[in-house]
């Protein structure tokens, strides 16, 4: 089956932070030869944007969309450019992450991004894209090809977010990473807009005692 987009095979993996899931899916993107799409990513560059345009989650909708229609957010060959300008590296702060969560609660950054992430990928030749974030199955590309649900539980993904922060930031500590993961648990499964959740038909994997190498033949054994 091809995707909402019409370009190809579309890979669907949504789940919760420190889930291992945006390792998986580079791997298995390039494993596969498909495109590969972090929309986290993009909400990120989004959240950067709001920020730095004074934006705050109390500012109210018209503000956040007349923002937003004069931003451009692409995603090209695994990186992020906002405005033009790659953020790569600045989409990975602790405040990009938080912020993200923030303003992925609103409605207009949600319709603002779902068609940027639908005319996404397939630009490759494969047409196939990994498409990785919270709502892939459930809204972004209800008809793809495969829908994975990937978790883990809650002390393992604390603990895989703060060696993921503590490699740029040596003073986060344990206790930081388990209450940023907790509050975005808590933001990201009860926003009333695409809160995340798994899909119908989603094949569910707890990657809590697997490996990187034994999730990505659990995802390929189903392909
Ligand atoms: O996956 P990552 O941590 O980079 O995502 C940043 C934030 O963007 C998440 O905390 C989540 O709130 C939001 N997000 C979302 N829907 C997606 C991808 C990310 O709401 N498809």
């Amino acid at each position: 089956m091809t995707n909402t987009n019409g370009k190809g095979k579309v890979i669907a993996i949504d789940g919760p932070a420190g889930s291992g899931k945006s390792t998986v899916a580079r791997a298995l993107a390039a494993l596969m030869g498909f495109d590969y799409l972090d929309t986290g990513a993009l909400y990120r560059a989004a959240a950067i944007k709001l920020v730095s345009a004074g934006v705050s989650e109390d500012s109210g909708d018209d503000l956040l969309s007349s923002v937003l229609r004069g931003t451009l957010i692409e995603f090209k060959n695994g990186v992020v450019y906002l405005d033009g300008k790659d953020v790569s590296e600045e989409i990975r702060t602790p405040e990009a992450g938080h912020y993200s969560s923030v303003f992925s609660a609103m409605k207009p950054v949600r319709d603002f991004l779902l068609e940027i992430q639908r005319n996404v990928g397939g630009t490759n030749g494969s047409g196939g894209i990994v498409a990785e974030g919270r709502d892939m199955a459930t809204v972004v590309f209800p008809e793809a090809w495969r829908k994975f649900y990937v978790t883990a539980d809650e002390p393992t993904r604390a603990q895989r977010r703060y060696a993921q922060l503590r490699k740029k930031n040596a003073g986060v500590t344990l206790s930081t990473a388990q209450s940023d993961v907790a509050s975005r648990d808590d933001r990201d499964t009860k926003r009333a807009i695409a809160p995340l959740t798994k899909a119908p038909g989603a094949i569910e994997i707890d990657t809590t005692n697997l490996s990187i190498e034994e999730t990505l033949e659990r995802i390929m054994r189903e392909l």
